[in-house]
């Protein structure tokens, strides 16, 4: 195969020249993406086994100041009906984790600083209660004396996608007023308060060149970040980007397999949106090297309102387990840390 010392060279050197990396990325051949999976799963499987971390999903509130052109939550769009559970509500969604015996809580929301800053204290509570689970948030761009507090309430883990790396890209995906400069400049404050971090993109975004994923890769190895989120783009049809088509499955399961080879030790969730346009998403995603699933226990009556895409995937925890089943995987629902090599 023509590509066997490129994957040779990207497994030796757990790094590809820019020229490489674009060649792989845009190649079109189901072989050479077997092929590119298959190594990724033996640095996966030599590492974490045949187990995928599980973390219990939390959308706790869909309320946002930010108006991101690509995402159904934003500020300007009025068809949403807007909500944010209550203290009791989400202890008692964690108390369900927890049951599940899951032992990491994942509370995402849209972006509000004050509800944000009152978060701390339902945080607090929670490692309180059960000193054993892991907190991750994704709660997007907050003044950073909310980060440092959240931090010191007990949070392990912040999860903040870049979403590109290209700054004229990010512009044209983001309100004015919003800059891949501070983006970055979270991320590195959340570092600094000793969060495990998170970034990643959307692949297949409008206006993305594979120069930008390429770009995002070069980010992504210089950070260093201990979680990977990516996953395709999926249009919502109230935004301004309804009409553009959804990112590439394929392109996403071989990004997953690169940063796995890059990155080894890295989390990388197999993403809702990629099991969103793709039939047996979650399962390809974890075959093609990722070790992450993120189960809804975000309340029935409030699901359908966290409406970042449209279709999207139902993500319920017993067709997560049957389909990793299926594929001869195992659930792990310890705390699953990140570990340095
Ligand atoms: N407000 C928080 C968390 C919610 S959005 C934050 O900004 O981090 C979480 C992620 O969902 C975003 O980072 C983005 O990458 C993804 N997302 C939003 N809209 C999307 C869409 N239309 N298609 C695919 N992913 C989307």
């Amino acid at each position: 195969m023509l590509y066997e010392s490129v994957l040779d060279e990207l497994v030796e050197h757990r790094d590809l020249s820019d020229e490489a990396l674009a060649t792989l990325l845009s190649c079109n051949d189901g072989e050479v993406e077997e092929e590119l999976h298959s190594r990724a799963r033996e640095f996966a499987v030599s590492r974490f086994g045949h187990e995928v971390y599980l973390r219990g999903l939390v959308e706790w509130s869909n309320v946002c100041r930010n108006d991101c052109l690509y995402c159904g939550i934003r500020r300007s769009n009025p068809g949403v009906s807007r909500y944010t559970l209550t203290k009791e509500e989400i202890l008692s969604c964690a108390e369900r984790i927890y049951d599940e015996g899951i032992r990491t809580i994942v509370l995402q929301s849209g972006e509000n600083p004050s509800s944000a800053l009152s978060l701390a204290g339902v945080v607090s509570e929670i490692k309180s209660s059960w000193p054993d689970v892991a907190v991750t948030l994704g709660l997007g761009e907050l003044p950073f004396s909310t980060y440092a507090t959240l931090r010191s309430d007990g949070a392990d883990r912040f999860l903040l996608r870049h979403e590109t790396a290209n700054p004229s890209h990010y512009a044209r995906l983001h309100p004015a007023g919003m800059s891949l400069e501070h983006r970055l400049e979270c991320l590195s404050e959340l570092r600094r308060l000793g969060f495990q971090t998170g970034m990643g993109m959307m692949v297949g975004s409008p206006y993305q060149s594979v120069c930008d994923l390429v770009a995002d890769i070069r980010l992504i190895q210089s950070f260093r970040p201990e979680m990977i989120g990516i996953g395709p783009f999926v249009p919502q049809k109230d935004t301004p980007f309804g009409s553009f088509p959804p990112g590439s499955p394929v392109l996403t399961l071989k990004l997953y397999s690169i940063l796995r080879i890059m990155l080894p030790n890295a989390l990388i969730p197999s993403t809702t949106a990629l099991a969103t346009v793709l039939q047996g998403g979650c399962s390809r995603g974890i075959l093609a090297g990722a070790n992450v699933v993120m189960p809804y226990f975000t309340p029935a009556a409030q699901r359908e309102a966290y409406h970042l895409y449209d279709n999207k995937s139902s993500g319920q925890l017993s067709a997560i387990k049957q389909e990793l089943a299926s594929i001869g995987y195992r659930a792990n629902l310890s705390r699953g840390d990140y570990q340095a090599e």
